[in-house]
C-alpha cells in the first residue's frame, strides 16, 4: 500500500514532573537519587490516619502550564481517588483529577520545519501524584522505593491530531521547551521528568471503504527517540496486521504495549482498563480548589514569551534563519541573553554566531549555560560591534570571547593588550603593500598576467603583507589597496 492509502492517527498522554521543592500532598523533599525510602512520611506511605495537604506551588505551576497551553482554567476543581492495587502504590489509590481537570480545551503549536507550525488540540491538563518505584533486582524478589511516591505530576492529554511519528517527537520536544521556559519543570529526560504514552492507530482506505486498526497504547516511554521509534514500529506493525490478517478495530480491543529499547519492538502487556475499573470518587480528605480571578491573575503574571513565538520573532525581527532561531530558543536564559545583546546594539547574526559557535561549545565544556559564562550582554554586543567594524578578525573575536569570561575588561582593552586590533589605516598599510610589491617583482607580474598563475600569485602577495603586519592588517582593506596597485 502506498502512503496515501492510510492516515496515521496519534494522541499523546504526557506526564511532566513539577519542579516543586516538596511532594504533592506532604512535606517530603524531592531529591533525585536519594537513598531508597529516605524521603517518606506517614502521608506518602499511606499510613492510616495521615491526612494530605495540597501543595499550592504545584497547583500554580499546573495553572501556568495550562495557560501557556491555551487551556481554559477551571474556576472550581477537586481531587479524586483513582483506585488500583500495585506494590508501588501504598494507599491503593492515586490522588488525581477526574471530571474537573485544572485545564481543558487548549492547544499547542509545534514547529514542523521551515517556520511552519501545526496546532495540536489539548484535551485536558490535570495534576496528580506519582507512584513509587519497583526495583526488580537479581534473584527471586523485588524491592520497592517510595521516595517518588507523591511527586507532583502534570498529566497532559492531546486530541488525536498528530499524524506521524516525527510530529509526536516534535510535540514532545516543544512541550519540554515550554515547561522549561515557564520554570515549572526541569524536564530532564534522564531523570524521568517526562514520560510519554502515545495512542496509535491507522485509518485505512481500501476498495472504497474505510477501516480503522485497533488502538495501541504504548506505556512509559522516557526518551524522544523511544517515542518516535515506537510509534513508527506500531504503524508498520498495524499495517502488516491489516494486510495479512485484516485486523481491524472492534469495540474494546484497545491494547497496551511496552517498548523494548534493545530489540526496538513493542511488547503486548495487557488489556486496557476502562475508567469504571478505577472506581473514581472525590477524595474526602482534600478540599476542592477554587481558582478566583485574583489568584489566576497573579499566576498569569508569571507567563513569559513562549519559545516558539520567540523563535518566530528572531526570524522576522532579526532576520535569523529558522534553524539559528531554534538553537537560540532551546532554553529561556540563552534566548533572553541573545535578545539583550542584540538590544544592546550587537548585530543579530554576529551575536548569534558568537553564541552558537563559541558560546555554546564553551558552556558545554563548563557544564553551564551561555548566559552564565560571565560575559554580560552589553560586552558581548561590544565584541560583535568590533567584529562588524573589522576592528578585529573573526578568529580574534573567539580569543577575546574566551578572555572576557575571566576578566571584566571591555573587548577593546583585551584586543589592545593582545595586539589583536586590525590595522585599517590605509596610509600605513599602503606603505607595507608598496614594500611587498617592490620585493616581489615576479609575483607582481604573475598576478597582473590574468592567466591561471595570477590567483596563486595574488594569494602569495596577500600572505606576504599579512605576515609583515603579523596578521593584524584588516584583510579587506589590504585586498582593496593591493587591487588598486596591481591595476595601475
Ligand atoms: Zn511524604
Ligand atoms: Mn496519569
Amino acid at each position: 500500500m502506498t502512503n496515501s492509502d492510510y492516515k496515521i492517527i496519534v494522541g499523546l498522554e504526557i506526564h511532566v514532573q513539577m519542579a516543586t521543592r516538596t511532594k504533592m500532598f506532604c512535606g517530603c523533599e524531592l531529591v533525585f537519587a536519594a537513598e531508597p525510602n529516605s524521603r517518606v512520611c506517614p502521608v506518602c506511605l499511606g499510613l492510616p490516619g495521615a491526612l494530605p495537604v495540597m501543595n499550592r506551588q504545584a497547583v500554580e505551576f499546573a495553572i501556568l502550564t495550562a495557560t501557556a497551553l491555551n487551556c481554559k482554567v477551571a474556576e472550581f476543581t477537586k481531587w479524586d481517588r483513582k483506585s488500583y492495587y500495585y506494590p508501588d502504590l501504598p494507599k491503593n489509590y492515586q490522588i488525581s483529577q477526574y471530571d474537573l481537570p485544572i485545564g481543558s480545551n487548549g492547544y499547542i503549536e509545534i514547529p514542523v520545519g521551515d517556520g511552519v507550525t501545526k496546532k495540536i488540540r489539548i484535551c485536558r491538563v490535570h495534576l496528580e501524584e506519582d507512584a513509587g518505584k519497583n526495583i526488580h533486582t537479581a534473584g527471586s524478589f523485588s524491592q520497592v522505593d517510595l521516595n517518588r511516591a507523591g511527586t507532583p505530576l502534570l498529566e497532559i492529554v492531546t486530541e488525536p491530531d498528530i499524524n506521524s511519528a516525527e510530529e509526536v517527537r516534535l510535540l514532545a520536544m516543544e512541550l519540554q521547551r515550554i515547561v522549561r521556559f515557564l520554570g515549572v519543570s526541569e524536564a530532564d529526560m534522564q531523570k524521568g521528568h517526562m514520560r510519554f504514552e502515545p495512542n496509535v492507530n491507522l485509518h485505512i482506505k481500501k476498495d472504497g471503504s474505510k477501516h480503522e486498526t485497533p488502538i495501541a497504547e504504548i506505556k512509559n516511554l522516557n526518551s524522544f527517540k523511544a517515542l518516535e521509534k515506537s510509534v513508527g514500529f506500531e504503524v508498520r506493525s498495524q499495517l502488516d496486521n491489516f494486510i495479512e490478517r485484516g485486523e481491524v478495530m472492534q469495540s474494546g480491543n484497545k491494547k497496551t504495549f511496552g517498548w523494548d529499547d534493545v530489540k526496538e519492538v513493542t511488547v503486548l502487556q495487557r488489556g486496557k482498563e476502562e475508567a469504571h475499573d478505577y472506581r473514581y470518587f472525590p477524595d474526602p480528605d482534600l478540599v476542592p480548589v477554587v481558582v478566583d480571578e485574583k489568584w489566576l491573575g497573579e499566576i498569569k503574571g508569571g507567563l513569559c514569551e513562549l519559545p516558539l513565538k520567540m523563535q518566530g520573532r528572531f526570524v522576522s525581527q532579526y532576520g535569523l534563519s529558522d534553524y539559528d532561531a531554534s538553537v537560540l530558543t532551546t532554553d529561556r536564559a540563552t534566548s533572553e541573553y541573545f535578545d539583550s545583546a542584540v538590544k544592546a546594539g550587537g548585530d543579530a547574526k554576529r551575536v548569534c554566531n558568537l553564541i552558537t559557535q563559541t558560546g555554546l561549545k564553551t558552556a558545554n565544556e563548563k557544564g553551564c549555560g551561555v548566559a552564565q559564562l560571565g560575559i554580560e550582554p552589553k560586552r558581548l554586543a561590544e565584541l560583535a560591534k568590533m567584529t562588524d567594524a573589522s576592528q578585529i578578525s573573526a578568529t580574534a573575536a573567539v580569543t577575546i570571547f574566551v578572555k572576557m569570561m575571566e576578566s571584566k575588561e571591555q573587548p577593546g582593552e583585551i584586543a589592545e593588550k593582545l595586539n589583536l586590533l586590525q590595522k585599517s589605516d590605509a596610509g600605513e598599510l599602503e606603505k607595507i603593500v608598496d614594500e611587498v610589491i617592490t620585493a616581489n617583482p615576479q609575483a607582481v607580474e604573475d598576478a597582473k598576467s590574468g592567466d591561471k598563475k595570477s590567483k596563486k600569485a595574488h594569494g602569495f602577495l596577500m600572505g606576504q603583507i599579512m605576515q609583515k603586519t603579523k596578521g593584524t592588517a584588516n584583510p579587506q582593506v589590504v585586498a582593496k589597496i593591493l587591487g588598486t596597485k596591481l591595476k595601475a
